[in-house]
């Protein structure tokens, strides 16, 4: 962090100071984890479902941190004691930033494909500025104040990844570090258990487009209608992607080869490219034009843009992860997280790679959580576009996920071919005994079902 004064934070989030001097500065990282705490730092106690921080301040103490941010004193330990630590993270944060004028703020939001565009869009930008951009998806309350106090006076662009789970979150995160760039990607059904409707959902992310800051560029994705519907919320200049004849920065000519990776033509203006992603899917196209827009809105040349995308690697893992086994077997681990439509995009994926591999495709497929009333319909409806993509496995994991079964089975004679297990060991039997050379394996569930386990367990068996 840059250099801020004990005294000066007290003020700024309203706290007194207990056993720490006014004076005294902090200038290093500012950690919710003591593990991770160190000399000139701030360590934040905030209330964990399993432990409470303010067990660790003595640690964090020890480790040199200058002082710890608290809701209670804690003997030994120089604090800042306030009311609502999580808000008072937040408060410093928007402090911090404020002091940094010359730092340009991207922020991003959408219901699918967030942190795999905040890697793209991080690594087209990052040779043009110093950049800092979230671990994983640090995109809530506590990680995005975290990632923005990681900003100091030689940082050009700070990359925020937005999480919304109710309205309001946004204008929230937004205030925190006021955006320079807006960008909506899409408006799908992920949480929609909790906002109740799609249309609550493009409100809630829509509320990014109204924090962009005068001078500033929405960026709006011209083939989703909801997306596009969010340009009447800001009066800044408005910039469109996708593959809709009307997007600024526009695909064509898709093309998936057969390890699932998509080439297509860019065009901005006048100019045309050809890009190959090392991103596996078809879905990436969009996160991609999504990244060039940015490049574009920060000045970047369309050569400088095409240049970084098709350089552009996969960080986050366990997003379309594509493995092959030395026996044969094709694992795409997609099981960090899942929705109806980034399920939709990887068995679409999925069928491209069988087809022009040839191969046999299996689907592994456990339950989308936060669905609400839609949960029913939504899963029954993927068992019926498994057996619509001719995908020829399919193993349905876990009680939750049963209706994608009953789907499959109902949408034709397919019966055969679906099977559903109750639990993760049972999948993986079933799995060990018929997998053979040449398979190709989609494995897929939200984040709480735990296929990620599977995925890994089925990488160890050779
Ligand atoms: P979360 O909110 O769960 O952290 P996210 O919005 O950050 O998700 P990613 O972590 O990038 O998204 O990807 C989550 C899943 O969505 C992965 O399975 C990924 O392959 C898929 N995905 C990525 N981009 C898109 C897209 N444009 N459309 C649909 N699915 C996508």
């Amino acid at each position: 962090m840059i250099p801020v004064s004990c005294g000066e934070i007290a003020e700024v989030v309203g706290g007194e100071l207990v056993g720490a001097e006014p004076t005294a500065v902090v200038d290093g990282a500012v950690v919710i984890d003591s593990r991770k705490a160190g000399p000139g730092g701030l360590f934040v106690a905030l209330p964990g479902e399993r432990v409470d921080g303010h067990d660790f301040v003595a640690a964090a103490t020890t480790a040199g941190v200058t002082v710890s941010l608290t809701t209670r004193p804690v003997d030994g330990s120089p604090c800042i004691v306030v009311g609502d630590a999580q808000r008072a993270l937040g408060d410093l944060a928007r402090y911090v930033v404020a002091k940094l004028p010359e730092l340009t703020v991207i922020a991003l939001t959408g219901s699918s494909g967030k942190t795999s565009t905040k890697d793209l869009i991080a690594q087209v930008i990052r040779p043009y500025g110093e950049t800092v951009s979230p671990e994983g998806s640090f995109n809530n309350e506590i990680g995005h104040p975290l990632t923005a106090l990681q900003a100091t006076g030689s940082t050009k662009y700070l990359i925020a990844e937005m999480g919304v789970r109710s309205l309001g979150d946004i204008t929230y995160l937004a205030g925190i570090t006021p955006p320079g760039i807006g960008l909506v990607l899409n408006v799908g059904t992920s949480h929609i258990g909790k906002l109740g409707s799609q249309d609550n959902i493009a409100l809630a992310k829509g509320e990014l487009i109204e924090a962009v800051k005068a001078g500033g560029t929405a960026i709006l994705n011209a083939d989703d209608d909801r997306v596009a519907g969010m340009r009447s919320r800001t009066r800044e200049k408005v910039l469109t992607f996708g593959e809709a004849a009307e997007a600024d920065v526009r695909a064509s000519e898709i093309k998936i080869d057969g390890e699932g990776r998509p080439t297509f033509t860019l065009h901005h203006g006048t100019f045309s490219a050809s890009v190959s992603l090392r991103f596996i899917g078809e879905h990436y196209v969009s996160n991609a034009l999504a990244a060039a827009a940015v490049g574009s809105a920060l000045g970047l040349t369309p050569e400088q843009i095409t240049a970084g995308l098709n350089a552009a690697t996969p960080i986050s893992a366990a997003r379309m992860e594509l493995t092959e086994r030395p026996d044969g077997v094709t694992i795409i681990n997609d099981a960090f997280n899942a929705n109806p439509e980034s399920t939709r995009a990887a068995l679409k994926s999925l069928a491209a790679i069988g087809r022009s591999r040839g191969a046999r495709t299996w689907a592994v497929l456990g339950e989308m959580l936060e669905l609400g009333d839609t949960s029913m319909a939504e899963h029954d409806a993927i068992g019926r576009l498994v057996v619509r993509l001719d995908v020829n496995r399919l193993v349905v994991v876990g009680a939750g996920a049963k209706p994608i079964h009953l789907g499959a089975s109902l949408e034709g004679s397919w019966g055969n071919e679906s099977a559903y297990v109750e639990t993760i060991p049972d999948a993986l039997a079933l799995l060990r005994s018929e997998l053979r050379a040449g398979d190709v394996v989609l494995v897929k569930s939200s984040k709480a079902a735990k296929l990620r386990s599977l995925a890994d367990a089925l990488l160890e068996d050779v």
